[in-house]
């Protein structure tokens, strides 16, 4: 199947690969001239860095492993430590701070030459009577395929033809963020550290490689534009904050800070029609405030290849018809499911409104059980990959939960045989490292 991807960024990359992977001719339209350098660190969580094992990118001595989330008010009070570490050990795959560029890097190393086609920018689709997918291009020129997956991000253009309209809407919060060689303690740790307190949050991370991702959540009011030297207003709120932060605000560069506004809106049941799909950012926008649209991506690239494997297996066609519409509305719903919970928490800026509070009346016990729990239930790859699932049951059955009779389903995987894992081996428990 000819199978064509507008957007090269995370989403559309990890689509390539798993779609080359089952032997599907891809042809992925970019905009830029190149790929993105900026955008600064992402950080991947057990169910993208298992994503990403599964798509053979190995991350082995890539970023830095995150096993610990602290949060501290503004005077550096530890408020809850998050032992996230012990999710990583559940599920068999690591959480991994690293520059976006890297990432994107590695997804696109070994796509097979002339893959991706620079400079494209996708503009409209159209299905023809024979089922095939047009795209166009904003130079007007045009492409036929089999199917199209409109991965060109929060303002899509493929999907604001086919959604009607662009349906984000923005919270009133923006993140100015940025990746420095900056040498704080953190830098060389496992944890990252959130401050929070009345005018937002500041959030230090180590990225690998000598890096800090640092950013700075705060009110913005829609229309008006961010200020030209943004440290200036930065360091203003918050350069009298506990340790690191003023050390960092002194490193760091008007130049290097990148200015983010939060968007949020539904994310619907349904995100394509006929032989077009939306994944990604496209599909489902978030604010950045739990760090999963990065992830969703992945997922969403995972659990298309998946159906689309299932829809074009000759066996499973004739047994019960499945239609290449149907695999990709049945793709898109098993993915609204999960998404649209992260979405929603995400969207509702609950951690920047109210993290200040909410995280002193949370026991840290509880909040590493939480998360563990949490990950499972807004992630596709945690709930059906072999691998993760067989961990998964593992655990509950030593916990006496679960007969061992009850394994769920396996999807896809079984045609795979065992990829390495990366050398960032998770740590049985994390370490409570408070600065
Ligand atoms: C400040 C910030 C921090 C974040 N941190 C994290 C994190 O730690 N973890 C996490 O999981 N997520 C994080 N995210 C979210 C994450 O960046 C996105 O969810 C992710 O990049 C989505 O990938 P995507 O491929 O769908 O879209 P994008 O990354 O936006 O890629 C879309 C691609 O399509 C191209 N394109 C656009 N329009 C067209 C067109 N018409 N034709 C052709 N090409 C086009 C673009 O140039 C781009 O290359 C963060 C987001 C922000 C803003």
């Amino acid at each position: 199947m000819k199978v064509l991807i507008s957007g090269a960024g995370i989403g559309g990359l990890a689509a390539a690969r798993a779609l080359i992977a089952d032997g599907h001719e891809v042809a992925v339209f970019e905009q830029a001239a190149e790929l993105r350098h900026s955008g600064a660190a992402v950080t991947l969580w057990s169910n993208g860095t298992g994503v990403l094992n599964d798509l053979g990118v190995s991350l082995d001595n890539v970023g830095a492993p995150i096993d610990v989330l602290e949060t501290r008010d503004h005077r550096g009070k530890a408020l809850v430590s998050v032992d996230v570490a012990q999710a990583a050990a559940r599920y068999g795959h690591p959480h991994i701070c690293l520059p976006r560029a890297r990432l994107l890097d590695l997804l696109a190393r070994d796509l097979p030459p002339g893959t991706i086609s620079f400079g494209h920018t996708a503009k409209a689709a159209k299905t023809q009577a024979n089922g095939t997918v047009t795209l166009t291009f904003a130079n007007g020129g045009t492409i036929n395929g089999d199917l199209l997956v409109a991965a060109d991000g929060r303002g899509s253009a493929i999907r604001d033809q086919v959604w009607g309209g662009d349906p984000g809407k923005l919270t009133g919060w923006a993140t100015w963020q940025g990746i420095s060689p900056v040498p704080v303690d953190i830098t060389s740790s496992h944890r990252s550290v959130l401050f929070v307190g009345k005018p937002g949050t500041c959030g230090l991370m180590p990225a690998g490689e000598g890096l800090l991702q640092w950013w700075f959540d705060l009110r913005w009011t829609p229309g008006t534009p961010p200020p030209a030297k943004p440290l200036t207003m930065i360091r203003e709120r918050f350069g009298a904050w506990a340790q690191p932060i003023p050390d960092v605000l002194k490193a760091v560069t008007d130049e290097e800070t990148g200015f983010f506004p939060h968007y949020r809106h539904r994310v619907p049941r349904s995100w394509g029609s006929g032989r077009i799909t939306v994944i990604g950012d496209a599909a489902h926008s978030m604010p950045p405030t739990r760090a999963q649209g990065a992830n969703q991506s992945l997922e969403d690239a995972w659990v298309l290849a998946a159906a689309l494997r299932a829809a074009t297996s000759t066996k499973t066609a004739k047994t019960t018809k499945t239609t290449m519409e149907d695999a990709l509305r049945a793709f898109e719903r098993q993915r609204s499911a999960k998404v649209s919970v992260v979405s929603r928490q995400a969207g509702s800026e609950d951690y920047n409104k109210y993290g200040a509070v909410l995280t002193r009346l949370v026991p840290s016990s509880f909040a590493t059980r939480y998360y563990t729990k949490w990950l499972a239930q807004i992630s596709s790859y945690l709930t059906q990959a072999s691998g993760s699932m067989a961990l998964w049951h593992e655990a509950r059955e030593q916990a006496s939960l679960l007969p061992r009779t009850r394994r769920l389903p396996l999807q896809g995987h079984e045609r795979q045989g065992p990829l390495p894992r990366p050398s960032h081996e998770p740590a049985a428990k994390g370490c409570l490292l408070l600065g």
